[in-house]
């Protein structure tokens, strides 16, 4: 269930996927929050460079693994912009994090990619839970999901408002 926390943290991933846009990159922002509400790690997508496996849920993934002990990743929270990708739910997975809570979902993104006339991502946007059956994953998260289809507008350039 959401919680005041949830949301705040979900504030600061749309911060992050804002702070990607004004650095050029796509407007994606994850936080890994440990299980007393820390805020133990953030990114933002970082594909700018021409490397597009830069997600800041692979980053997060990766932090946890070579910063977290396992019952730990197991007990913390991945808060995103935007549902992982099936390489950064795959990488989620593997390492064995916990909580997953978005504000957009891959459907919904896909959705708005094909109004914007944006291409569309060469991997499958497939839920969550397709890729990790046992994944905890709530979303999307209504209150937020405007500010996040603006970002990915301003991202490409398309028209509104
Ligand atoms: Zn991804």
């Amino acid at each position: 269930m959401m919680g005041h926390g949830d949301l705040r943290h979900l504030h600061r991933c749309v911060e992050l996927a804002e702070e990607a846009l004004a650095a050029g990159d796509e407007p994606f922002g994850a936080v890994l929050v440990g299980a007393d509400g820390t805020v133990l790690a953030e990114d933002h997508n970082r594909v700018a460079g021409g490397d597009h496996t830069q997600h800041a849920e692979l980053a997060l993934a990766r932090w946890a693994a070579a910063n977290l002990a396992p019952a730990e990743r197991e007990t913390a929270t991945v808060y995103t912009s935007g549902e992982h990708c099936p390489m950064c739910a795959a990488a989620h997975g593997w390492v064995g994090l916990g909580r997953i809570v978005y504000v957009a979902s891959s459907a919904q993104l896909e959705g708005w990619l094909a109004e914007m006339d944006a291409p569309l991502p060469p991997v499958r946007a497939l839920p969550i839970r397709d890729i990790v059956p046992e994944a905890d994953v709530e979303g999307p998260v209504p209150k937020l999901t405007a500010r996040v289809r603006e970002l990915h507008r301003r991202f490409h350039n398309a028209p509104g408002a």
